[in-house]
């Protein structure tokens, strides 16, 4: 079965060209276009990994980030903050939230496939080493 990420942006071409090059990499993708919605979808989904924009109507990235670490349902899935606030605060805001890390926008479309399979894989490894 394919891996599924969920995408939430609200920016339209952004959410395009994510969902271009995960489909191509071989992701299941779904798309929510703010906080609320991400928060739906992760919920009912459980999707394999997460890619949060954070400046996101509705409840921003931050939040909703938080509340998926503070629920015992959806904290264990993988996630990234899709992000252009790279300033070195913001990075530590990111992390302080419970992201696992972060892609920053501009997206590399040499990079951005290879990153995502990058951090399934340190989850897996996570998961496995932990369950023996
Ligand atoms: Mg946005």
């Amino acid at each position: 079965m394919k891996n599924r990420v969920l995408v939430v942006e609200d920016d339209e071409d952004n959410s395009g060209l994510v969902r271009f090059l995960l489909e191509r990499a071989g992701y299941a993708v779904l798309v929510g276009r703010d906080g609320h919605k991400g928060l739906e979808l992760a919920r009912q989904e459980l999707p394999d990994l997460i890619l949060m924009d954070l400046s996101l109507p509705g409840i921003d990235g931050w939040t909703a980030g938080r509340e998926l670490k503070e629920d015992p349902k959806t904290s264990h899935i993988p996630l990234l903050a899709l992000t252009a606030h790279t300033l070195p605060g913001d990075r530590k805001r990111t992390l302080e939230s419970g992201f696992d890390g972060y892609i920053s926008k501009p997206i590399n479309v040499e990079s951005f496939a290879r990153d995502i399979t990058k951090s399934l894989e340190n989850k897996k490894k996570t998961t496995d080493q932990s369950s023996e």
